[in-house]
């Protein structure tokens, strides 16, 4: 598990000011395979999604490319199997997870202007009908809803106010509770919150420009840029039966090869954490030719010790500064 945010931020500062730091790269550095994972890149403000999802602005993005391409080797998907046999050095690879708009607006000319080949994880049914995931839709009905509180209720047992100033804390406590919900219930609480809050269902329209198209896609292929599969509707795979989670997977295997052809072998499971996926999951990876399973578990890959179902990531979110990600790039024995 990283270290709690403010204390990483003010460790990560004390080590850049007083030196430590620079005495800690030399004396104790790290080898293997870093991997970093981003979701959304641009300006999250006022925005009445999910503001969890912005990894970065444009301009940190930019800066933490320059950083890694200018002291690190960085790789992409095509170079991770010869860089576990090499069993030496320090790599970074970069990632994205779900496949929204931005990535391509945003990040994309930016990657290109640093030479970073990077990898991104398609959620093909977002792309192919678009649609607002359940994250951002539960973040649109706190935002939009003209109450300032959830009463008592079945799901989340006490009330939970959502005025000023807790406002974020209550989107993330209403999606924790959605991430623990068998499949089958999952759409009976968004309604139920949608109808609670006096909100409905947010309106199809925002998911029009919120996706990737698949010719964008190709173009990023074309230009160096590998994509894996995400499933077709981003589901918690460990919280369905084993046959949707295999449908789950075959289908958006076969969509990503239907639209860029083969080979589609890595694969990055929804949410990521330890109780995201299960045995089920690594079967179906293997039954439908995945070679790798992305998490979101933190760390980084130790030669010899990696689980190439599931790779550990390291993720960038919102309140990683640059002190920060200098920390975590140089140092992710202690930050990552
Ligand atoms: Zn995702």
């Amino acid at each position: 598990m990283p270290i709690r945010t403010s204390k990483r931020s003010l460790l990560a500062r004390a080590l850049d000011v007083t030196g430590c730091g620079r005495m800690l790269r030399v004396a104790a550095p790290w080898e293997g395979v870093l991997i970093l994972n981003y979701h959304r890149i641009g300006n999250k403000n006022n925005s009445l999604l999910d503001r969890n999802l912005w990894s970065a602005t444009d301009e940190d993005f930019d800066a933490q490319m320059g950083m890694i391409a200018k002291n690190f080797q960085v790789v992409g998907l095509d170079d991770l199997e010869l860089v576990l046999h090499s069993r030496s050095g320090r790599f970074v690879m970069v990632t994205f997870d779900d496949g929204y708009l931005d990535n391509y607006t945003n990040a994309y000319p930016i990657l290109k202007a640093h030479g970073v080949p990077a990898t991104f994880f398609i959620t093909t049914g977002f792309l192919d009908v678009p649609k607002i995931p359940w994250w951002d839709e539960i973040a649109w009905i706190v935002r939009t809803s003209p109450l300032e509180a959830l009463d008592v209720n079945p799901w989340t047992t006490t009330p939970v106010p959502f005025d000023e100033p807790h406002r974020e804390g209550a989107i993330n406590r209403l999606l924790t509770v959605y991430k623990r919900l068998p499949g089958t219930e999952t759409e009976a609480y968004v309604n139920f919150l949608a109808e609670s809050l006096k909100t409905g269902r947010s309106p199809a329209q925002i998911a029009k420009k919120l996706w990737m198209t698949w010719d964008m896609i190709r173009e990023m292929k074309q230009n160096g840029m590998s994509f894996g599969g995400h499933t077709v509707n981003h589901p918690v795979l460990a919280n369905l039966p084993a046959d949707q989670q295999d449908e789950e997977i075959r289908e958006c295997r076969r969509r990503l090869i239907e639209e860029l052809g083969e080979p589609i072998e890595a694969f990055s499971y929804p949410v990521g954490g330890p109780k995201s996926f299960n045995a089920d999951t690594r079967t179906s990876l293997i039954r439908h030719g995945f070679k790798w399973g992305f998490t979101y578990l933190g760390g980084y890959c130790h030669y010899g010790q990696e689980d190439r179902l599931a790779m550990q990531r390291t993720a960038i979110e919102t309140d990683v500064d640059l002190p920060i990600f200098r920390a975590l790039t140089t140092l992710p024995q202690v930050f990552s």
